[in-house]
């Protein structure tokens, strides 16, 4: 049984969310599922806890190099968002006309259609404002998923799915956070409300220009009705413009306009309208606890979200959440205030020049010691890294360390702007913690917003948030 019946699926890469997707293949009724990776290390499939009582007898697992013939053959090609489709049997698979879909777009045409789905994406705040979103959905008393590129699997949402009946599933929504890898294979993704929050450079190894990578996003709205909700940013006519030649449809709401969500300039208040006549509400922001503007825009992007889903939430409902909000860890975490009243800041999350100018504009009230460094990302091969584009952000604070691999440039490009504080260069993240706290004054904030990947020093920015605590902590 199963709506893959026939079908020979090859699932590409096998991450968490391949292997969940091979086994929502097997229980969708695929005849034949052959789950691939180059990765030759890995352990077999079948060995796994959670393949068990599945008939493993229509699964292969085909370790190291992709076999062409395989791909060539599919009937469906499901891709896990880790793999670069450039790759060349991939390439000539899809050459040949085989179908693809992304892991996540398989897994959504498996949720109960009684399920509703809110699907976020952009460049930043995508996993702050999922969380948010499930928070306020949660403090309602309501059963949201939380997943897709941030933690779960949405395939394991999936098959979760499979084993309760369709009209009563475990959960009463879907809010699921969506990478632009995600987004190149999107099936027939069909949010209820979709976001993309913001674009801007990141990502351009593999989406190779601006408007592929902003086309990737706003292909989240390709198959969006009238009767579904599409919001982006106000005033953003690069995203306007890449909206509307995805579908027009059902781009009907705003961040920063009417019907959307708007905040007051000091962020203290937002209305929120879900369009077509939904629900509205008049929120109080000045009782969220999280640092930063960006996380009241957040907060209020999140109500948008909850409040679209059509699970009768009520003004009320969303008030009485705003004060649990919380981000994620290492986004704008706070990690101790020392003895000297010092705020020491983990951001690590911050792996663009753009994440970590809203992160810097986040410490209100404070004179700023900004830890900036790592691996810097190109918008284009000898391209400048852009750390130039701070410069008004960090005006009136206190110093940058620029540290890691580099530090240099960075602390270069910032002098060339005439940036108006000391900017001191250092090896590594440990000798710009040891700096900072010698340069820091009573009151001040150290802030590490990287701009950066992690990969000179660390795994991943979580790696290097907790390197960030360990450290300050060992200080105090
Ligand atoms: P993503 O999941 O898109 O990477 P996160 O929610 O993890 O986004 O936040 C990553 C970083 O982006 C944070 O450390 C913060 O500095 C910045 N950020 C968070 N929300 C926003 C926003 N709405 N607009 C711009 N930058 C943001």
């Amino acid at each position: 049984q199963g709506d893959l019946q026939g079908k020979s699926v090859v699932v590409v890469g096998l991450g968490a969310s391949g292997k969940a997707a091979a086994r929502l293949a097997l229980a969708r009724g695929a005849e034949r599922v052959t789950a691939c990776d180059r990765r030759e290390d890995m352990k077999p499939l079948q060995d796994e806890e959670h393949f068990a009582g599945l008939d493993l007898a229509r699964l292969q697992v085909d370790l190291g190099p992709h076999n062409r013939a395989t791909l060539a053959n599919a009937d469906l090609l499901i891709m896990s968002p880790g793999v670069n489709p450039v790759q060349t049997e991939i390439a000539a698979a899809l050459e040949a006309g085989v179908p693809a879909i992304s892991e996540l777009a398989f897994a959504a045409e498996a949720l109960p259609s009684s399920m509703p789905m809110a699907a976020i994406t952009g460049t930043n705040g995508k996993s702050t404002v999922t969380t948010f979103t499930g928070q306020i959905l949660r403090e309602a008393g309501k059963r949201p998923f939380l997943g897709g590129n941030l933690g779960t699997p949405l395939s394991v949402a999936a098959l979760e799915c499979l084993a309760f009946p369709p009209d009563d599933p475990p959960y009463q929504a879907a809010i699921v956070e969506v990478s632009s890898y995600q987004l190149q294979f999107p099936g027939s993704l069909n949010p209820k409300v979709g976001v993309v929050l913001n674009l801007t450079p990141d990502h351009l190894e593999r989406h190779g220009n601006m408007e592929a990578y902003g086309a990737a996003k706003c292909a989240l709205f390709r198959n969006m009705s009238s009767s579904q909700i599409a919001a982006i940013p106000q005033g953003d006519s690069f995203l306007r413009r890449l909206a509307i030649e995805s579908n027009s449809d059902g781009l009907r709401a705003w961040l920063g306009a009417l019907p959307g969500v708007q905040l007051d300039s000091s962020c203290r208040r937002a209305i929120v309208a879900v369009p077509g006549g939904g629900p509205e509400a008049l929120l109080d922001l000045s009782v969220l606890r999280c640092l930063g503007a960006h996380n009241a825009h957040n907060a209020g992007t999140a109500a948008l979200l909850a409040l679209s889903l059509g699970l009768g939430l009520t003004q009320d409902d969303v008030q009485r959440a705003l004060p649990t909000l919380q981000p994620p860890p290492h986004r704008m975490e706070i990690v101790i205030e020392d003895s000297e009243g010092v705020l020491w800041i983990d951001d690590s999350k911050a792996t663009n020049v753009e994440a970590s100018m809203v992160g810097i504009r986040g410490v209100q009230g404070r004179k700023a010691v900004v830890l900036l460094g790592g691996r810097a990302k190109v918008d284009q091969p000898g391209m400048p890294f852009g750390f130039d584009r701070l410069k008004t952000a960090l005006a009136g604070h206190r110093a940058v360390i620029a540290f890691g691999e580099h530090g240099p440039e960075i602390a270069a490009e910032l002098a060339d702007s005439g940036v108006g504080l000391p900017v001191h260069t250092l090896p590594k993240l440990k000798d710009a913690v040891e700096r900072a706290s010698l340069i820091a004054q009573r009151g001040d904030a150290v802030l590490l917003s990287p701009g950066c990947a992690s990969f000179d020093e660390f795994t991943d920015f979580m790696h290097r948030g907790r390197a960030f605590s360990e450290l300050v902590r060992q200080r105090h």
